[in-house]
């Protein structure tokens, strides 16, 4: 049985105070207990605690965009998964393509933060994808293998570990990938987690890059796709609730 689809929105370093409370609190009460989707919205560090209040008794779970590996200490400007648990995250983004490339954030770095974000109970989503030069050059799966294999933590399963496939070139750009393409990395992802989990089926993969209401349909419907990762189109509640509504139901 493949996994409930889980609808994940990456607020990035977007809104004020104001725009986030009012977007959370447009979605709280449009996700009812009966929804046949999870969903998580992950604003800037600053307004967790004001968006967790918003969302508080919703189904609408919150989640940071990253996390360091540590529990505390001298990390000028970081934010530890241990704070992050305590102000009511179920939820990390580690490994965004952003922060592999604005903060040189490798595999194992990736690694450690999902293995910290585990240690305090919050869900990693780990993100992989090629560039665009990777996908020309024919090496997208083995890439995105390569990253998979250095970036999973061992022996996670599908009640502690999300993975988000997000072909860096596809983030913000209005392109996608064919469905075939998606289909196919999101089998060798499933195949590659294998390795690491006997949970394998379990482990929701969600897809990311340029998702909106009007190809949700499509890309959610595909094949090992169980939910997407939300840019820009979760800074709006009805696109973002739009997208969460397009998956499947699977109970
Ligand atoms: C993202 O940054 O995670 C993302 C998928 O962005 P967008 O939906 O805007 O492409």
């Amino acid at each position: 049985m493949a996994p409930r689809p889980l609808i994940a929105g990456n607020w990035k370093m977007n809104l004020d105070r104001e725009g986030a409370c009012t977007l959370a609190r447009a979605l709280a009460p449009s996700v009812g207990a009966g929804a046949s989707f999870d969903m998580v919205v992950c604003p800037p560090a600053p307004y967790l605690i004001p968006v967790g209040e918003v969302l508080e008794g919703s189904p609408v779970c919150l989640g940071a965009q990253d996390c360091h590996t540590a529990d505390a200490g001298a990390h000028t400007g970081d934010v530890s998964p241990a704070m992050l648990a305590d102000v009511g995250c179920r939820y990390v983004i580690v490994g965004h393509s952003e922060r592999r490339a604005d903060h040189r954030e490798d595999d194992a770095m990736v690694r450690a933060k999902a293995e910290a974000a585990r240690s305090h109970g919050l869900i990693p989503i780990v993100c992989v994808g090629e560039t665009e030069a990777e996908r020309e050059a024919g090496r997208a799966l083995q890439v995105v293998g390569e990253q998979i294999a250095g970036s999973v933590p061992d022996g996670l399963d599908g009640t502690n570990l999300v993975v988000a496939y997000e072909p860096v070139w596809a983030i913000g750009t209005g392109r996608t990938p064919t469905v075939d393409d998606v289909a196919a990395v999101h089998a060798h992802i499933r195949d590659v987690l294998a390795a690491k989990t006997p949970d394998a089926m379990g482990v929701r993969i969600l897809y990311g890059g340029s998702v909106k209401p009007a190809n949700a349909v499509e890309l959610l419907a595909v094949a090992n796709v169980d939910g997407a990762l939300v840019g820009g189109a979760s800074l709006k509640a009805g696109d973002f609730l739009a997208i969460a509504r397009s998956a499947p139901v699977r109970h």
